[in-house]
This record gives C-alpha cells, sequence and structure tokens, in this order.
C-alpha cells in the first residue's frame, strides 16, 4: 500500500450580511464568509490538501473564482469533486485532521454535524474526520473579525 500527505490552508473575508458556510454547515453568525462560491474555508482547505497529497494541483486550478458556472456554489460539490478526480488515479482518502481559526461564534457545538456532513462526501467515516476550532486571541485579522482560516492535512492511500 502507498500512502500520501497533503495539507492545505484557506482564508476568506468576513462580511455582515452574508451567511457563514463551515464544514458544510450553515451557522449562526452576525458576519458570514464572503467569496465566489459559499466561501466554506474549511471544505475549501481541505479540497486543496487532497489534491495536494495526490499531486493534482489546487481548488483554483479546477474550480476558478472567474468561472460563473461556480458563483454562489454549493461547496460539497467540490469536495465530492476532488474525491472523484483521486479515486480516478486509484486513491482514496483515510483520514483528515483541520483546524479553524475564527473568533466568533463559538465553533464547537456545531463540529459533530460538520464531520456528519463531510464524512460520506470523502467515503470515510465520522470517526476519521477530525476538526477543531480556535479563537486568534484577538490577534490580527482573524482577531478583528475581518476574516477566518481553516487549515487541512489529510492521509491518502492506494493499494
Ligand atoms: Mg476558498
Amino acid at each position: 500500500m502507498r500512502i500520501r500527505v497533503g495539507f492545505g490552508f484557506d482564508v476568506h473575508p468576513l462580511e455582515e450580511g452574508r451567511d457563514l458556510w463551515l464544514g458544510g454547515v450553515k451557522i449562526p453568525a452576525t458576519k458570514g464568509a464572503t467569496g465566489h462560491s459559499d466561501a466554506d474555508v474549511l471544505i475549501h482547505a481541505i479540497c486543496d490538501a487532497i489534491l495536494g497529497a495526490a499531486n493534482l494541483g489546487d481548488i483554483g486550478t479546477h474550480f476558478q473564482n472567474t468561472d460563473p458556472r461556480w458563483a454562489g456554489m454549493d461547496s460539497k460539490f467540490f469536495l465530492k469533486e476532488v474525491c472523484r478526480m483521486i479515486a480516478a488515479k486509484g486513491w482514496k482518502v483515510e483520514n483528515v485532521d483541520c483546524s479553524i481559526t475564527l473568533e466568533a461564534p463559538k465553533v464547537k457545538p456545531h463540529i459533530p454535524a460538520m464531520r456528519q456532513a463531510l464524512a460520506p462526501l470523502m467515503g470515510v467515516a465520522e470517526e476519521d474526520v477530525s476538526i477543531k476550532a480556535t479563537t486568534n486571541e484577538k490577534l490580527g485579522y482573524v482577531g478583528r473579525m475581518e476574516g477566518l482560516n481553516a487549515y487541512a492535512v489529510v492521509l491518502i492511500s492506494r493499494s
């Protein structure tokens, strides 16, 4: 069996009047993420980690943020597509570990729903999807609620 590791990072600005989609779940918040698609920063970081593990470029290569087809797109579609792309090369996801940095609201109560939403898209058990969240201790753009970050590490395997 061959295994590969991949890493992904993403950032989106926060703005009032936008929805906050995180890990495929809409979270009640005063500020939501802006972007071309639904701006789900966590899914985008996971997509980049999976693509990186398989050396297939990044999410922007496959789903350009100037393409009208992806305007307002549900990012769960991107994750499903990315997993289909690596499956075509014989790879499958083994596990994912992620961190989100966001000053508010508290992400922790929504983590079980995110794991439930993401696991089937990647063909893994909820047990194989780890999501953590932390504030940025009020420092920098995250601390000022101007944006949020997500980081993801993924292991893929091929028999
Ligand atoms: Mg993004």
